[in-house]
C-alpha cells in the first residue's frame, strides 16, 4: 500500500455503550487500538486496496462491536487479517460502484460495526473462522468464500436502528457522514452526537 497507515494520525472515536458516552483519542496507526485487544488503530482505517486510497482518518466504532472482536479473536486464538473494518459513506458508494448488487446499501461497515477477517498465518481455515464466528458475532454472513464478515447490529433491527434528536451512537456518526457526502455538513461536523447542526440539516 502507498499509504503509511502504520504513522498515520488517526481520530479515533468509541462510542461507550455501557455509558452512552463518546470517548475521543488521536492516535498513530501503529498504536494499540483502545478497548480492544490485539487491535492496532490502522487495522481499522478507512483504507480501500480496490482504490489504494485513505478516505478518511476518522474512525468510529463501539464497544459492542470491540468486545465482540474481543472475545471472537481470544476464542480463536491466533492473529487474524482484517481485511475492512469502518468503511466510509464515500468509500462505500465506490465500492457499489465497482462491483454493482454486491455491496450492501445499510453495510454495517458503515457505522463501525463490522470486520471482514481471514487467516493470518494460514493456520486456521476460513471454514472454522467461520463456525467459531456464529457463536462470538452478532451476525455473520453465510458466505465465507473471500472472508468471514461478523458485525455487531442491533438484532432488533434489520438495517439500522432510527436515530432522532438527542440521540448519540455510531449509527448518528453515519447519518452525519451520508450529509458530508452530501454536502450537508463538514467533516468535524461527524461527531455521532444528533444535535441542532445535524437537525438543521436533515
Ligand atoms: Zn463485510
Amino acid at each position: 500500500m502507498s499509504t503509511d497507515l502504520k504513522n498515520t494520525i488517526f481520530s479515533v472515536n468509541i462510542f461507550n455503550t455501557n455509558t452512552s458516552q463518546w470517548e475521543r483519542y488521536t492516535l498513530k496507526g501503529l498504536e494499540p487500538m483502545p478497548k480492544a485487544e490485539n487491535l492496532s488503530v490502522y487495522e481499522l482505517a478507512d483504507y480501500s486496496s480496490d482504490f489504494d486510497k485513505l478516505y478518511t482518518t476518522y474512525i468510529f466504532t463501539d464497544t459492542k462491536t470491540l468486545n465482540q472482536w474481543n472475545n471472537y479473536r481470544k476464542a480463536i486464538g491466533t492473529p487474524i487479517r482484517i481485511t475492512r473494518a469502518y468503511c466510509s459513506v464515500k468509500h462505500n458508494k465506490d465500492l457499489a460502484s465497482k462491483y454493482p448488487g454486491q455491496v450492501a446499501k445499510y453495510s454495517q461497515h458503515m457505522a463501525g460495526k463490522a470486520f471482514d477477517m481471514v487467516p493470518y498465518y494460514g493456520n486456521i481455515t476460513l471454514e472454522q473462522m467461520y463456525k467459531i464466528a456464529l457463536s462470538y458475532w452478532t451476525f455473520v454472513e453465510p458466505d465465507y468464500s473471500s472472508h468471514v464478515h461478523g458485525d455487531a447490529r442491533d438484532p432488533g433491527s434489520p438495517y439500522y436502528p432510527i436515530v432522532q434528536y438527542g440521540s448519540q451512537n455510531v449509527y448518528v456518526a453515519t447519518c452525519q457522514d451520508a450529509l458530508y457526502y452530501n454536502g450537508y455538513l463538514t467533516l468535524t461536523d461527524i461527531d455521532g452526537i444528533f444535535g441542532d447542526i445535524t437537525k438543521t440539516q436533515l
